[in-house]
């Protein structure tokens, strides 16, 4: 069954707007982006049609190919997945943001390579919020120092702090995870002083709305956006 994006996408944007507004927060403050990793290229088109200009992919391997269409151009690119740092050159050109730094030398290779094009690369850091063993992220007490190396660095930009909520059973489960992510922001914010130190990338398409009621600044969706009339998310997380 063909995906209705446009109908997806509108109703996503009203979730957000509906979240921001009954924390009292401007759904103006909230980027939705657009994860095409399931997909080729053709979908560009369509949600650049339907209004998105974020868009995020999780591998290069896959983004690359997307950079062949003429629509890539209309999008400010996420980069959201691991990073090794010899991928890193294939990175700065074309993203903006990357949100899974996970590793200093993560932010160190950024920076050269876009102090070497002349760029700047905001940058989040990844955080294991939730401690599970098998996802990346730094935890919580790693932050501060590498943050103190991090600001020593001219061509990354620091923005903010990104989370993946563990699977759970029903959204609300994930609430914890993201209050602690915006709790642990606006420390760091008190401690290094940095007012663009403001971004949260948390929220995907189950959770979302529990995101942006706890202050996501950036949401990262694929499924909810590309999914067909009619189909429900599945995948394994239950919703
Ligand atoms: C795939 C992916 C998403 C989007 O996931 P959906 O459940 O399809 O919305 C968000 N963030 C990261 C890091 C991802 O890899």
């Amino acid at each position: 069954m063909q995906a209705n994006i446009q109908a997806n996408v509108q109703e996503v944007y009203q979730d957000i707007r509906a979240a921001a507004l009954r924390t009292g927060r401007d759904p103006q403050a909230v980027k939705l982006i657009a994860v095409t990793k399931y997909h080729s290229g053709e979908i560009l088109r369509k949600l650049s049609a339907a209004g998105i200009v974020h868009a995020g992919e999780n591998r290069w391997q896959v983004a690359r190919e997307k950079f062949l269409h003429t629509e890539a151009g209309d999008f400010t690119w996420h980069f959201i997945g691991p990073l090794q740092t010899n991928k890193v050159k294939y990175i700065v050109p074309r993203f903006d943001w990357v949100h899974s730094v996970d590793r200093l030398e993560v932010a160190q290779a950024l920076d050269v390579q876009a102090e070497k094009l002349g760029r700047t690369v905001n940058i989040l850091l990844q955080v294991n919020v939730a401690n599970e063993p098998q996802k990346h992220g730094f935890q919580v007490e790693q932050l501060k120092p590498v943050i103190l190396d991090v600001l020593q660095l001219h061509h990354v930009k620091l923005r903010g702090l990104m989370t993946m909520a563990p699977r759970v059973h029903h959204p609300e489960e994930t609430r914890p995870v993201f209050r602690a992510l915006q709790t642990l922001l606006l420390e760091l914010q008190n401690q290094f002083g940095d007012a663009s130190f403001n971004q949260l990338s948390m929220g995907m398409s189950e959770d979302y709305r529990v995101a942006v009621e706890e202050g996501a600044t950036m949401v990262r969706i694929g499924r909810k956006l590309t999914m067909a009339k009619g189909e429900s998310l599945g995948g394994g997380k239950a919703t």
